[in-house]
């Protein structure tokens, strides 16, 4: 059997400055290349696991395990995309991906052609030289992608990186994300509110309840990955879709 390549154990989260109880006694372990998605009603704390994944914020109690090893130091394991992120506006295509890159410590001219080589790679390479304000959302977002994952780490956390667009931009960018991950076959953690996507691209799915949020569902998708379009109308994805809405819909606050 092989080990999880990370593990959290009844983590939960309440923030000190206002008393709220974000989340409650997640356990939940990810295989090494595995998709999971994390779908639960707004401000049920999705935001707030993925920013103590990254270290951005502590957790209150429980804890994180990289390869079964209790992880405390996890800043630079985790290649995390906000749920709003930032594309400067005065700076390229180009140069809103190498941010980061130049801080650090790599020789400029090493980060232009390592950006430019996997905007080519995902096929973005057009748009390099444009400014963010000329783009569609979409393209965006793929930017945005594009940036967390040059870092190369273990992990990938998109929090919610299509929710804001149309749906068929959204299938084309899901299409394109799943393209990516052939490619690099990183560990992903992505949080969405869209059954659909969360169907059509995860190997786990766990249903959050309410604030605090809990996991009160688990769900297992052995088709393998890259999915085409059409298993989106499939039997499997239809009655997966119908089960979770009906789990969702159950729950109150939403
Ligand atoms: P979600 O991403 O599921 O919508 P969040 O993790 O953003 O939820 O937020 C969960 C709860 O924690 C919300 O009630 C939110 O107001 C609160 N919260 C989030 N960030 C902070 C913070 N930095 N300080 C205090 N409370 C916060
Ligand atoms: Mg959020």
């Amino acid at each position: 059997m092989t080990t999880p390549a990370l593990s959290v154990k009844n983590l939960s989260k309440i923030y000190s400055e206002n008393g709220i109880n974000a989340f409650s006694d997640l356990s939940f372990s990810v295989k090494r290349g595995e998709f999971v998605s994390i779908i639960g009603p707004s401000r049920c704390g999705k935001s707030t696991l993925f920013d103590i994944l990254a270290g951005v914020t502590d957790q209150t109690s429980g804890t994180i395990e990289i390869h079964e090893k209790i992880a405390t130091q996890r800043k630079g394991k985790f290649g995390y995309m906000l749920q709003n992120p930032l594309l400067l506006p005065w700076r390229t295509v180009l140069q809103n991906v190498i941010l980061g890159l130049d801080i650090l410590r790599v020789s400029k001219s090493e980060c232009i052609n390592k950006a430019k080589s996997v905007l080519k790679k995902f096929g973005l390479l057009e748009f390099a030289n444009l400014y963010p304000d000329s783009l569609s959302g979409g393209m965006k977002q793929r930017v945005a992608l594009i940036r967390t994952v040059l870092f190369q780490k273990d992990f990938l956390l998109l929090d919610e990186p299509f929710g804001a667009l149309d749906a068929l931009t959204r299938l084309n960018c899901q299409m394109w994300l799943q393209d990516i991950l052939k490619k690099i076959n990183p560990t992903v953690l992505f949080i969405t509110h869209d059954v659909r996507e969360a169907i059509f691209l995860s190997d786990t799915i766990y249903v959050l309840s309410p604030s605090p949020g809990k996991i009160i569902k688990k769900f297992e998708i052995e088709i393998p990955r890259p999915r085409q379009k059409k298993y989106l109308t499939s039997q499997n994805a239809i009655k997966l879709e119908q089960e979770i809405l009906s789990i969702l819909f159950k729950e109150k606050n939403l």
